[in-house]
């Protein structure tokens, strides 16, 4: 294993991956590359991957050197495996120097790893991939000729969702659907983390700094000019899915949360129809006492009223339980991830 020293490694990452980042001018990378081949970071968040990162290099890395005209680092972010996940990434680190480790202190989850790999990637071109090949790795060179053509930003899209569930596929599609009708910026349907993007881009992520982080949204939000490559997605490679349908709840939420304030208005509305509702009824309620005098049943009626009432007033308080919890947690500026350590062999094999 590396030392600390040859390894070029910090205990911690800075102590606030969102501190102002030296800005304006080329990195010392960049600006020695003037001259070289853009080098593209593959950046890849691994949790629990260990089954899967052997056939991961093996696939990936032929692919990677099958591009024209292009350097390549693969940029693996350990997001707190509690598997062998780590030394499996350390060997191959220590076998090739084009792949760099970042291991974080904890399971700090998959936006927070896609994150620490936004501020770490020295590419020109950053693309996040999946360790489980499910994404096509050859995919990347396509990616790659699209941006070619002059893009900032280069889309993978899911044209075809055969490998997920029905039920997968179903609750992607409401999502993409309330998502944009309700937010500002819209998200682009079957569109994951996979894409491809420059420089430009990347440091412009890097200037975002809400701690509530929903990727795709961030990615929507930055604009640039896009283009979108289609492809097939493929069953995981080996291991099993991170998200459970709770994760993906929770993700959802941070997504239009995050976008819209739309749920908090929408209260007023429903307040105030209610409340004209409840002012019609009355005033024909003190018409009828005066016409036919006091009406003595009517138990039902009210308990239905207050039952309904109450409810409604408890999912507004909920809602808006939802964005206090995030002023609160973006008010804390805690770091978005620690980095426990960095692994990258520095001198040329052999
Ligand atoms: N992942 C991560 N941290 C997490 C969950 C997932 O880094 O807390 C990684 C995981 O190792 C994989 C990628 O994110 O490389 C996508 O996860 P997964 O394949 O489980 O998601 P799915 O494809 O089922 O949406
Ligand atoms: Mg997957």
């Amino acid at each position: 294993m590396n030392s600390p020293e040859d390894a070029g490694v910090s205990d911690r990452a800075a102590a606030n991956p969102l501190s102002p980042q030296p800005t304006g001018g080329p990195s010392p990378i960049a600006a020695r590359s003037i001259d070289l081949k853009p080098l593209l970071s593959l950046v890849v968040p691994l949790y629990n991957e260990e089954a899967a990162i052997a056939q991961f290099f093996r696939h990936v890395i032929p692919e990677l050197e099958r591009i024209p005209n292009i350097r390549f680092e693969i940029l693996c972010v350990n997001d707190g495996s509690r598997d062998h996940t780590l030394e499996c990434l350390v060997a191959a680190s220590q076998a090739d120097e084009r792949v760099r480790v970042i291991d974080l202190t904890r399971n700090f989850g998959k936006e927070a790893a896609l994150t620490a790999a936004i501020f770490e990637a020295r590419g020109d071109l950053v693309v996040p991939f999946d360790a489980d090949l499910q994404d096509p790795p050859d995919m990347i060179g396509k990616l790659v000729e699209k941006w070619r053509e002059g893009y900032d930003v280069v889309l993978a899209r899911r044209a075809d969702r055969g490998a997920d569930s029905l039920l997968k596929k179903w609750t992607a599609l409401c999502f993409y659907r309330i998502h944009n009708d309700m937010a500002d910026v819209a998200i682009p349907e079957n569109v994951g983390d996979f894409r491809l993007f420059t420089r430009s881009v990347c440091d412009a992520l890097k200037t975002l700094p809400e701690s509530c982080r929903f990727m795709k949204g961030l990615f929507a939000w930055v604009g640039y000019r896009t283009a979108v490559v289609d492809y097939a997605r493929a069953p995981r490679s080996a291991g099993t899915s991170k998200f459970s349908g709770w994760k993906l709840w929770n993700l959802a939420l941070e997504g239009i949360t995050s976008f819209s304030t739309l749920p908090l208005r929408v209260w007023t509305y429903l307040g105030l129809s209610i409340a004209f509702f409840a002012l019609g009824r009355a005033a024909w309620l003190v018409v009828r006492t005066l016409l036919y005098g006091v009406d003595v049943p009517g138990y039902a009626s009210l308990a239905t009223a207050v039952l309904l009432l109450g409810g409604i007033q408890l999912i507004g308080i909920g809602v808006l339980g939802e964005y206090v919890g995030r002023i609160y947690l973006e008010s804390k500026q805690r770091p978005l991830y620690l980095v426990r350590q960095r692994y990258e062999r520095t001198a040329p094999h052999g």
